[in-house]
C-alpha cells in the first residue's frame, strides 16, 4: 500500500478507500487532489483524469522511466501506470488490451490518447524498422485531427469523430502497425457552424499555410472571408498557427506514407468543398448548376449537373453534396491511413470517443453518441464483473452476488430490432407517404409508451401528460447516467442523410479519379435500387463491430474530466464536476468494484507494511507470508467476514479495515 493513495493532505488515491462514499465526499476528495496538482485517482484500476488545463512537468522521459516495469499501486495514480499495466499484460500474458477513454468535450480524452501512445511508443522495443513504425503510428494523429477536428466553445481541438485505434505488437511487444475506425464525423459543420465555432482545421491551415503556387493551383483565395462556409467568425484562434500546422500535416501525411499525387487529390477535394459552398442560385433559373464558371473544377473537366429543382432545394443539395464529399473524403483518408499500417498480431486499442452529451438541445447527434455510451457502459459493467469472478476463481475465493444495475433495458430501448427507437425511426423513413418528425414520434409513443425509460407527452395514455418541463416536440430517455430530453426536430432528415442520386451521379462521372472513388454508387452500371443504409443503423452496425471488438480485449479505463468551462489552468468548478461524475456513472462504478472485496493486495507487500503491527511477526516472519498475514489478522482480531484468503492475495471486504490498520500503523510510527 504506497502512501500515495492514503495521504489526508492530498485524499485518497483510489476511490474505492473513500469513506463514507457518496456524492459529496466524491467531489471533496477530487478537489483535493486537484489542488494539489494530483490530476489522476483511481477507481480500483479505472483511472479519473481531471483536465489541469495547463503543462504539467509529469510527462517527462524521467517519468516514463520511474513507471516502466512497476506494479499498479506502487507509485501515485497516473495514466502511465495504466499504460504500462496494458502494455505489460499485452507483452508478458498475451493478453489483447483496449483503452476506453471517455468524458465530455474539452475533458482532455484525447491528449490522454496521445499520452498513452507516446508512454507505449516509448517503452516498447527499439530499432530502425520498430521507429518507422512508431512513427507512422503516432503521425496518424495530426492528419486525422487537421481534418476531423475544430475550435468548438468547448476546446480549441475538440475531436468531431469518434477514434478506435489497435496497435499490433508481435511475440516480443515490438509495434508492427495499427487499423483505425472512425465513428460519426461530424458533417453538418462543414456548411455551418454554431456561433464562436470553426469550420474542420484543414480548410484554414490550406488558406494560411499553402504557397501561393499551390493555392493558385487549386483556384483559392487565401482570404478566409472568401468562403460562405468559413462561417462569420472564422477568426484565427489564439495560440493556434494554422500555417505551421498545416506543414505539419503535409509532413505528417508523407511519413504516414501518402504518396505526392494521393496528397495532392486530397487537397483538390477540400478546395471543391470549399467552392461549392460559394455557388449561388438564381431565382429564375430554379436549377441546380455547378459549373465551373463558379470556379468548382475537379480534374481537367468542370463538373456539371442540371435538374430541375426548387431554388431551397438547390441550396440543400448543394451542402448535402458538400457534407458528403468531406466526410467520404475523411473516410478515404482512415482507410489510406489503414493501408499503411496494417499488419495483424497482439493489439493493444485505444478508444478516444465523445462521453455522454447534454445540451439544452438534444437532437440526433446526442441521441446517436449517447447511445454508444449506454453499450460503452453496458461492456464496463459485463468486464469488470468478468473480471472480478476470474479474479475469485483463480484465487480459489468464493463468487459474491453482485448487485448492481444492469442497463440493458436502455440499449434494448434505443437498439431491438422490432420495438428499439432506432428500428423505428427506420421504419418512418422507409415508410411510404407523408413522413415528419411528428410521425415519428407518434410511432414511438405508440410502441414505448410503456417503457421504464422513456418518457413523452404525446400520447394520451402517457403517464407523464401533466409533465410541463417535457414539451410536445420531444422525448425524454431515463439513461444510466441520467435523463436526457430529445427534440425531435431533424431525426427523420438526420437518419435519412438522403443524396439525390443524381448528384452521386455527377460525382462519380468527374473525371477526378479520387472523387469518383468516393461515391461508388453513383456508378449506372452498379445501380442499386435498394436504399443506402439510414445514419443511425450505420452507426448501430459501427457499434456493434466495436462492441465485439472490445470483448475480446482486456479492458482498461480512463474517465476525464474537465474543471471549468473557461479552458482556465487552477479552476475546479463543484457544480461541473458533479455534472460530469454523473455522467460518467463514476459513483456506480465504485460501487460495482467494491461490491465484493473493495481491496486486494498480495500477501508479501502486505506482510511487509503491518508486520509491525503484531510481535510474531516483527521484525521477521520465517514462514510463508500468506501464514504471516493469518497470524497478523488473528491477533488484530479482524472479524473473519471481513476478509478471505487467496491463493496469492488477501481479499478486504470494507475499506474500513484498511484504515484500521493505517491508523494503527500511524500510531507505532
Ligand atoms: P477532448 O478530446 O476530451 O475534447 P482534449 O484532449 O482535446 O479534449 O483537451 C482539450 C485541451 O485541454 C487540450 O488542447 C489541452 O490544451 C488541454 N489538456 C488536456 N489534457 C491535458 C493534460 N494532461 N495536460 C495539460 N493540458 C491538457
Ligand atoms: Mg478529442
Amino acid at each position: 500500500m504506497p502512501t500515495s493513495l492514503l495521504d489526508d493532505m492530498i485524499g485518497v488515491g483510489d476511490m474505492v478507500l473513500l469513506e463514507p462514499l457518496n456524492e459529496d465526499s466524491f467531489i471533496d476528495n477530487l478537489k483535493k487532489r486537484f489542488d494539489h496538482s494530483e490530476v489522476y485517482t483511481y477507481i480500483g484500476s479505472v483511472v479519473i483524469s481531471i483536465n489541469p488545463y495547463r503543462p504539467l512537468p509529469i510527462y517527462t522521459p524521467e517519468k516514463v522511466e520511474e513507471y516502466r516495469n512497476r506494479n499498479f499501486y506502487e507509485l501515485s495514480p497516473h495514466i502511465f501506470a495504466l499504460s504500462d499495466e496494458a502494455y505489460r499484460s499485452l507483452r508478458d500474458q498475451d493478453k489483447d488490451q483496449c483503452i476506453l477513454i471517455t468524458g465530455e468535450s474539452g475533458a482532455g480524452k484525447t491528449e490522454a490518447s496521445k499520452l498513452v501512445m507516446s508512454y507505449v511508443a516509448a517503452v516498447c522495443g527499439k530499432g530502425a524498422e520498430v521507429n518507422q513504425v512508431k512513427e507512422q503510428l503516432l503521425q496518424s494523429n495530426p492528419v486525422l485531427e487537421a481534418f476531423g477536428n475544430a475550435k468548438t466553445v468547448r476546446n480549441d481541438n475538440s475531436s468531431r469523430f469518434g477514434k478506435y485505434m489497435d496497435i499490433e505488437f508481435d511475440f516480443k511487444g515490438d509495434p508492427l502497425g495499427g487499423v483505425i475506425s472512425n465513428y460519426l464525423l461530424e458533417k453538418s459543420r462543414v456548411v455551418k457552424q454554431p456561433r464562436g465555432e470553426r469550420n474542420f482545421h484543414i480548410f484554414y491551415q490550406i488558406l494560411s499555410g499553402a504557397s501561393e503556387d499551390f493555392l493558385c493551383k487549386l483556384k483559392l483565395e487565401r482570404d478566409f472571408s472568401r468562403y460562405n462556409y468559413l462561417g462569420l467568425d472564422s477568426a484565427r484562434v489564439n495560440g493556434v498557427d494554422d500555417a505551421a500546422n498545416f506543414r505539419t500535416v503535409r509532413n505528417a501525411m508523407q511519413i504516414v506514407g501518402f504518396m505526392d499525387h494521393e496528397t495532392q487529390s486530397v487537397f483538390e477535394v477540400v478546395a471543391a468543398v470549399l467552392k461549392l459552398g460559394n455557388i449561388e442560385f438564381k431565382p429564375e433559373s430554379h436549377a441546380l448548376a455547378l459549373c465551373s464558371a463558379s470556379g468548382v473544377c475537379l480534374g481537367r473537366e468542370p463538373l456539371r449537373y442540371c435538374g430541375n429543382l426548387k431554388k431551397t432545394w438547390a441550396y440543400y443539395a448543394r451542402d448535402a453534396l458538400a457534407k458528403n464529399l468531406y466526410s467520404r473524403l475523411f473516410s478515404w483518408l482512415v482507410t489510406r491511413i489503414n493501408e499503411s499500417i496494417k499488419v495483424l498480431k497482439k493489439v493493444m486499442g485505444v478508444l478516444d470517443i465523445y462521453g455522454f452529451e447534454i445540451f439544452e438541445d438534444n437532437s440526433f447527434e446526442q441521441f446517436i453518441i449517447n447511445y454508444c455510451n449506454e453499450k460503452l457502459q453496458q461492456i464496463f459493467i459485463e468486464l469488470t464483473l468478468k473480471e472480478e469472478q476470474e479474479e475469485y476463481i483463480r484465487e480459489g475465493i468464493e463468487w459474491t452476488h453482485i448487485e448492481y444495475f444492469n442497463n440493458a433495458i436502455i440499449c434494448d430501448l434505443i437498439e431491438n430490432n422490432q420495438t428499439g427507437i432506432l428500428a423505428m425511426l427506420d421504419e418512418e423513413c422507409l415508410r411510404p407517404g407523408t413522413v415528419t418528425d411528428d410521425t415519428f414520434l407518434e410511432k414511438l409513443n405508440q410502441v414505448c409508451a410503456t417503457h421504464q425509460h422513456f418518457e413523452s407527452r404525446m400520447s394520451k395514455c402517457s403517464r407523464f401528460l401533466n409533465d410541463t418541463s417535457l414539451p410536445h416536440s420531444c422525448f425524454r430517455i431515463q439513461h444510466y447516467a441520467g435523463k436526457v430530453m430529445y427534440q425531435v426536430e431533424g431525426f427523420v432528415d438526420k437518419n435519412n442523410d438522403l443524396l439525390y442520386r443524381d448528384l452521386s451521379q455527377a460525382m462519380w462521372k468527374a473525371s477526378h479519379s479520387l472523387i469518383k472513388a468516393l461515391f461508388p454508387e453513383g456508378n449506372p452500371a452498379k445501380i442499386n435500387l435498394k436504399r443506402p443504409p439510414t445514419a443511425g443503423s450505420q452507426f448501430k452496425a459501427s457499434v456493434a463491430t466495436l462492441m465485439k471488438n472490445l470483448q475480446t480485449k482486456n479492458p482498461n479505463y480512463i474517465r476525464c474530466i474537465k474543471p471549468n468551462d473557461k479552458k482556465a489552468a487552477h479552476i475546479f468548478n463543484d457544480a461541473l464536476v458533479c455534472h460530469q461524475i454523473r455522467y460518467l456513472g463514476l459513483l456506480e462504478n465504485v460501487r460495482v468494484r467494491r461490491a465484493g472485496y473493495a481491496f486486494r493486495q498480495a500477501y508479501e507487500p502486505c506482510l511487509e507494511r503491518y508486520k509491525m503491527l503484531c510481535k510474531q511477526t516483527w521484525p521477521h516472519w520465517r514462514g510463508p507470508a500468506r501464514a504471516g498475514v493469518e497470524v497478523l489478522f488473528n491477533e488484530l482480531e479482524i472479524p473473519e467476514e471481513e476478509f478471505s484468503f487467496g491463493r496469492s492475495k488477501i481479499f478486504i471486504r470494507n475499506p474500513r479495515t484498511l484504515f484500521k490498520l493505517e491508523d494503527l500503523r500511524k500510531q507505532r510510527l
